[in-house]
């Protein structure tokens, strides 16, 4: 495994499913991480206990990444103490699903806010940190509805077809800038963000996928860290599918 130490990585999302193994590696990679979560307090404590080995490298906040003043004062405590960072992983997402015929504005807006908003908002702030080291990774974590559409996910689609087109842009504006911009797309993964769905829908959802199984949050966070990797000098603009073959 490459080792990322003087590396510092800002991962959204950092402390549950996904976004849990993705900072798990860039931890056992060596890097210095700041993770962030939105509210769930438990959830970022366990990870903090169960991660106690990594304290030092390890910096959990509070950070509600579609607020454009959280995000600001994120990233001025980052330059003041950290100088610069390497990596960002746009990793936080929510769901909040309804056919479009019934779908409020408030669950249109939510998702859109914290998906695709967010995204923008750490992109901004990370670029002009990158810029003056003239290096960065920045990894968005969209997913396969982007291009396929999802019946009930209008505003989720949307979102995640909007991060790759942010991708693709902001990948050809800072390429001079030796700043990589990817997207890792995960089909059907248990976490959280799946397990509450309907049993029986799982196991639709489940024969759908060619390898018949739901990926793994590890098998993802290791897609991410060979983007993150020195092996990935000339790949940018992508979106790397790690889906099972949907
Ligand atoms: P989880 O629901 O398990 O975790 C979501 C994480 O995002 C939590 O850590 C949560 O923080 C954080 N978060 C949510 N809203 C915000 C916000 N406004 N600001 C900061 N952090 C926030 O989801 P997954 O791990 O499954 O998903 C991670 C990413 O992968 C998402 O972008 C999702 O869209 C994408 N994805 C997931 C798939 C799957 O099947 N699981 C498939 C394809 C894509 P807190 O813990 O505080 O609530």
């Amino acid at each position: 495994m490459e080792n990322f130490s003087g590396k510092t990585a800002v991962i959204s999302g950092a402390t549950r499913g996904i976004g849990g193994a993705i900072t798990h590696n860039f931890l056992e990679a060596g890097a210095r991480v700041i993770g962030l979560y939105a509210g769930n307090t438990e959830a970022a404590a366990l990870f903090m206990e169960e991660h106690s080995r990594f304290a030092p490298q390890l910096e959990l906040v509070q950070c509600d990444v579609a607020s454009e003043s959280q995000v600001a004062s994120l990233f001025a405590m980052i330059e003041e103490k950290y100088e610069s960072i390497a990596i960002l992983v746009n990793n936080a997402g929510i769901r909040r699903d309804a056919v479009l015929a019934l779908m409020t504005t408030s669950q249109w807006q939510q998702v859109i806010d914290t998906n695709l908003t967010g995204t923008y908002l750490m992109a901004k702030q990370a670029v002009l940190l990158m810029m003056k080291n003239k290096y960065g990774r920045i990894i968005n974590i969209t997913s396969p509805v982007a291009h396929m559409g999802f019946p009930g996910q209008a505003n989720y689609a949307a979102s995640k077809a909007g991060q790759i087109a942010l991708t693709k842009t902001l990948a050809k504006e800072v390429a001079k800038k030796k700043i990589t911009v990817n997207c890792v797309s995960p089909g059907f993964i248990a976490t959280d963000f799946i397990n509450t769905l309907d049993q029986e829908l799982l196991l639709e959802y489940k024969k759908m996928v060619p390898m018949k199984r739901f990926g793994t949050a590890q098998e993802v966070a290791d897609a991410v860290l060979f983007l993150a990797s020195s092996r990935a000098t000339y790949i940018t603009g992508t979106v790397l599918d790690v889906n099972g073959g949907l």
